[in-house]
């Protein structure tokens, strides 16, 4: 077998002098430095401390804590060791992780140590082996365990088609599912981008994503790691900190919402970004106003690009040159990945007409997780993957995003599946039904409203469906408001006509 363990590919990015700086991190409150050594040494002891538990091979490693530096190493020790790596959002409520701790039948769940009361019964009581704690204060029990280990280790080796992460998406009908991705899909897409997006010596990245999503944990930190480049790292993003690191980065990757709020900063001129190379936006649409008041106050082109959890990587927009992005699209398929949009009835459209997008390529993942029918589902019998998403490529291949054929909000870059939110409103005292629109939101992209019917009789209060949720679901997805209806308006078909609540709330927001 070649191994083709991601670890050792990224490894092998690493620079020479290992005493280099590798990681910065910016919000500290104080100077905290990491060098390639501590990455290399860290990780090694952290993937010791996992040999140590003599778990079966691909084990799961369920992880939802804060954004820590320790939090990369224990994503890098999984590799290492040969596992499976689950990060959570660290939004979850307590009966989130429940299902998925249930679904992915985790060996080991690492929290933040204030969770550990709260989920460290439940992950024992549903067969988890081991249950550690982690800050993001370098503090908890994983950190202390691991530091009676070794600080070298040899990767275990992994081919190409073994998993190396699991990623859940939140599910159409409630139900989240993981998508399976493999040490070859992850390197695949990595390779790509470092060559498309022009990665070179001497740069450095801005890091300021959440690292339990496709983009700040695989698109920014595998560039990064892969080009031996230091980050400087921001737990939470602050918009007048990011800005005023801009003089000192190359490269900044963000969800639309960064951008919106980095434009709020007066600091935010073509001085400050002088020595920036590169801004990426993705995982949400970036509106052109946005595109456009970047480029006239910083004299940058934001490059966007269109991916999700289960393909990671798919367009880009061109790096070079810069001329060449187009706002608005997401550019062309990348190398090595094969688009194409064809109709309902899976007839190919030509180019400019509008259909669902469908993708097939090395980066493209395994499969749902222990839901083998719902994967065949999204496989067309040529094997391509039905992404759900709806748009059209035009005579230059430039692809467009319009839609998206599955009913889901995206605010602030985070998914919202409305069925799962309607769900838990459904279970609550005195509802009927309800309903979850996404409206246009001037900070999020969009923001999550939800219409509710009371039940004859039952006197609901929006207000308190708002709480009530917050105790339920990640914030999130928690409506922004909610409005009290005698009825949902529907079609002839008895379907929920949204399209008619989106307009009657479109406005909302307008202006905020
Ligand atoms: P996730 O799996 O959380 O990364 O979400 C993936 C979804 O985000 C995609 O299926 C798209 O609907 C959406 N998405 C990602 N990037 C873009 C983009 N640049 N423009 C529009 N939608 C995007």
């Amino acid at each position: 077998m070649i191994d083709a363990n991601l670890f050792g590919a990224l490894r092998a990015g690493f620079p020479a002098d290992l005493d280099g700086i590798a990681v910065d991190v910016a919000d500290a409150g104080a100077p905290l430095r990491y060098t390639w050594r501590d990455l290399e040494r860290g990780s090694a002891m952290l993937a010791n401390l996992l040999a140590s538990l003599d778990l079966p091979p691909f084990s799961r490693i369920a992880v939802q804590t804060d954004k820590s530096v320790e939090a990369l190493m224990l994503y890098l020790a999984v590799l290492r060791a040969g596992h499976v790596y689950l990060p959570l959002n660290n939004a979850y409520q307590t009966a989130e992780i429940e299902y998925f701790i249930g679904n992915a039948e985790p060996a080991v769940f690492v929290c933040a140590p204030r969770s550990f009361g709260r989920l460290s019964t439940l992950a024992f009581q549903r067969g988890v082996g081991h249950v550690f704690t982690l800050g993001d204060d370098r503090t908890g029990t994983l950190l202390d365990r691991a530091a009676f280990h070794a600080d070298t280790h040899e990767p275990v080796p992994r081919a190409a088609g073994d998993l190396a992460a699991i990623l859940y998406t939140s599910g159409t009908t409630g139900r989240s599912k993981g998508a399976m991705l493999t040490h070859g899909n992850l390197l695949s897409n990595a390779r790509v981008l470092k060559d498309f997006w022009g990665w070179t010596t001497g740069d450095v990245l801005i890091h300021a994503l959440p690292i339990f999503h496709v983009h700040g944990l695989f698109v920014a930190t595998h560039g990064a790691l892969l080009n031996g480049s230091p980050m400087i790292w921001f737990a939470r993003f602050d918009p007048k900190a990011v800005v005023a690191r801009l003089p000192d980065a190359t490269v900044f990757m963000g969800v639309p919402t960064l951008y919106v709020r980095m434009l709020a900063e007066p600091a935010l001129t073509r001085e400050a970004c002088a020595r920036m190379r590169l801004f990426v936006s993705g995982s949400a649409p970036l509106l052109i106003e946005t595109f456009e008041a970047w480029r006239g106050r910083t004299g940058h082109t934001i490059l966007e690009r269109y991916g999700m959890s289960e393909t990671v990587m798919l367009t880009s927009n061109p790096y070079r040159p810069e001329s060449a992005r187009r706002g608005g699209t997401v550019g062309p398929p990348l190398p090595g990945v094969e688009l194409r949009v064809r109709d309902d009835k899976g007839r190919p459209l030509p180019a400019g007409e509008i259909g669902g997008i469908e993708v097939k390529g090395p980066n493209v993942f395994k499969g749902y997780w222990r839901m083998p029918e719902k994967t065949a589902d999204e496989f067309t019998t040529d094997l391509f993957f039905k992404t759900g998403d709806v748009g059209r490529i035009d005579e230059d291949g430039y692809v467009t995003i319009v839609g998206r054929s599955k009913d889901l909000v995206i605010t602030g870059g985070y998914n919202v599946y409305p069925a799962e939110v309607e769900g838990v409103i459904n279970e609550l005292p005195g509802v009927a039904e309800s309903a979850v629109v996404g409206v246009p939101h001037p900070d999020f992209g969009e923001g999550v409203v939800a219409v509710v019917v009371p039940r004859p009789g039952a006197a609901v209060d929006g207000a308190a469906i708002v709480a009530a949720l917050k105790t339920r679901i990640a914030n999130f997805k928690v409506p922004k408001q909610v409005f009290v209806e005698p009825e949902l308006p529907r079609n002839a078909m008895g379907k929920v006509q949204k399209n008619l609540l989106r307009d009657r709330y479109g406005s909302l927001f307008a202006g905020r």
